[in-house]
C-alpha cells in the first residue's frame, strides 16, 4: 500500500464536503455545534422542462446534519440557488442529491456514520442522535433504512450457509400477552471454527407455518445447501424442516434436552415438596434448599454440596426426586463425556431405559421419557455433528434480550427486526467497504 501524500490543508476534503458535491463558504463555531456554510459545487441552470437557461431567483438554505467533526455536532447549511426559466416559467432548485437523499435531514456521510456507530461501535440510537444533534426518530429512520439497503438486502448474506438454528424469542410483553418471533441463526461459522454465529433472520410469530413459509421463501440454492437444522423440542420446527428440507438432518440441541430433564427434576422436587410438607418450598426446607445443587452436574459438586445431596436423599420420602435426579445426571454426564461416540451410546441407553416400565408415580420421568423417545434420532444426531449446538443461538437470544432492554421505543416490529439484524447479523465486514 502506498503512503498517502501530504497536501495543503483543505476544509472541503477534510470535512468530506467535496464528495458531497459541496464546498465550504463560511463557518460558525458555536458552543453546542459547528455550522459549515456550503455552496453546491455544480451550477444547475438548464431548465428541466425545455432546456433553456434559467435565471437565478435567490437562494434557499437546506440544513443537513453532518458527521460530528471533533466530537461536536456539525451542521451543513447548504445555500441552494433557485432558478426560473425565462422561456417556459418552470422553477427549480440546484440539485443536491449528491449531498443527501431527497428530503433527508442527514448528509450521506452522516447516514453512514450513524449506521457504523450502531453496527460496529454498538452505540444506541439515542447517543448517535445526540452526536448528530438530531431527533431520535430522524436518526432511527435514517440508520435503519440505510441498514436495510446496504446490509440486510445484500443477497450474498445467505450464501454458504450450511447449519442453521431455529428458536423462538419473546420480543415484547404487553398487557395482552407476550409477542413472539421465530429466530433463524447461521451456525455455519461456529461449525467451521471461523467465527461466531450470526442472526440470519427474524420473522413474526412462532409456528410450524411461520418457519415453513420462511424456508419456502428462500432460494433453492439456500435450501439445498442446508445440511443441519438445530432446534429445540418444538415439534412444529421439526415438521417444517422435514417437509421443506428433506435432505437436512434435524438436531435437537443439548441445551434444550438438558433443560427438559432439568424441568422434570424441578417439577418432581416441587411435587414431592407439596406432598410431604403440604406447602410450597421455602427457606429452611431441605428440598428447597438443595434446588440449585440438585441441578449441578454430579461431577462438579464440592464436598459440602455432595453432603447436602446425600442428606436430601437419606429420607425415604424423597426417593422419587432421587430417581428423577439420577436420570437428569445421566443425561448431563452423557453430554459431558469427552468421547462423542461414548456419549452417544450413554445417552442412547438412558433414552432406551425410559421407553417403558417406569413406575406410574414418576410422572415427570414418564413424560420426559415420552418426549426423548419421540425425538431420539434428533437428539442422538448431535453427537455425529459436533458444533451444531444451538448454544450460540441462546447467546444471540441473550443479546437480543439486552437489546430489547436498552432499545426502548421499539414498539414497531419491523424496526425491531431491522435493529436486531444490524446488531447481531455479523455485518461488520460487510459495512467496511461502504466507509471511507
Ligand atoms: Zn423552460
Amino acid at each position: 500500500m502506498s503512503q498517502p501524500t501530504s497536501t495543503s490543508p483543505d476544509l472541503d476534503s477534510f470535512c468530506l464536503l467535496d464528495s458531497l458535491g459541496l464546498r465550504a463558504a463560511g463557518q460558525q463555531i458555536r458552543r453546542d455545534r459547528a455550522i459549515l456554510e456550503c455552496r453546491v459545487t455544480e451550477d444547475d441552470p438548464w431548465c428541466r422542462n425545455c432546456g433553456a437557461e434559467g435565471l437565478p431567483r435567490g437562494t434557499v438554505v437546506r440544513k443537513l446534519a453532518h458527521l460530528p467533526l471533533g466530537w461536536r455536532p456539525t451542521v451543513l447549511w447548504v445555500r441552494v440557488r433557485r432558478y426560473r426559466c425565462a422561456d417556459c416559467g418552470t422553477v427549480w432548485r440546484q440539485d443536491t442529491t449528491t449531498a443527501a437523499a431527497p428530503r433527508a435531514k442527514l448528509s450521506r456521510h452522516a447516514v453512514l456514520w450513524a449506521l457504523k456507530s450502531v453496527v460496529i461501535d454498538r452505540m444506541s440510537i439515542a447517543r448517535v442522535a445526540a452526536a448528530l444533534a438530531c431527533s431520535w426518530h430522524t436518526v432511527n429512520d435514517a440508520a435503519l433504512t440505510a441498514g436495510r439497503q446496504l446490509l440486510i438486502e445484500d443477497p450474498h448474506r445467505f450464501e454458504g450457509v450450511k447449519v442453521i438454528g431455529v428458536d423462538e424469542h419473546c420480543w415484547r410483553h404487553t398487557g395482552r400477552g407476550s409477542h413472539y418471533v421465530t429466530v433463524v441463526i447461521d451456525l455455519t461459522p461456529v461449525k467451521e471454527r471461523r467465527g461466531p454465529a450470526r442472526l440470519l433472520d427474524m420473522v413474526p410469530g412462532r409456528s410450524k407455518t411461520v418457519f415453513k413459509t420462511w424456508l419456502d421463501a428462500q432460494s433453492k440454492d439456500f435450501r439445498n445447501g442446508i445440511e443441519v437444522v438445530a432446534m429445540d423440542g418444538f415439534t412444529g420446527f421439526k415438521t417444517a424442516t422435514a417437509e421443506e428440507l428433506p435432505e437436512a438432518v434435524a438436531v435437537m440441541d443439548p441445551f434444550h434436552v438438558v433443560a427438559l430433564a432439568g424441568d422434570a427434576l424441578d417439577q418432581a422436587r416441587q411435587r414431592v415438596q407439596r406432598e410431604t410438607t403440604g406447602h410450597r418450598g421455602r427457606t429452611g426446607d431441605l428440598l428447597y434448599g438443595a434446588r440449585k445443587t440438585l441441578r449441578t452436574g454430579a461431577d462438579l459438586l464440592t464436598e459440602p454440596q455432595s453432603r447436602k445431596v446425600e442428606k436430601v436423599f437419606a429420607t425415604d420420602e424423597h426417593v422419587e426426586v432421587e430417581a428423577t435426579w439420577s436420570v437428569y445426571q445421566k443425561i448431563v454426564a452423557a453430554y459431558r463425556h469427552p468421547s462423542k461416540k461414548h456419549g452417544k451410546q450413554l445417552l442412547g441407553e438412558v433414552i432406551a431405559s425410559l421407553r417403558r416400565g417406569i413406575p406410574a408415580k414418576l410422572v415427570e420421568v414418564k413424560k420426559l421419557g415420552r418426549t426423548l423417545n419421540r425425538r431420539a434420532a434428533d437428539i442422538l444426531a448431535y453427537f455425529d455433528r459436533p458444533g451444531t449446538s444451538n448454544g450460540p443461538t441462546e447467546a444471540i437470544n441473550g443479546r437480543l434480550e439486552h437489546l430489547r432492554g436498552t432499545a426502548l421505543g421499539f414498539r414497531n416490529l419491523a424496526n425491531y427486526i431491522t435493529r436486531a439484524l444490524l446488531d447481531t447479523g455479523g455485518f461488520k465486514s460487510l459495512l467496511h467497504p461502504h466507509l471511507r
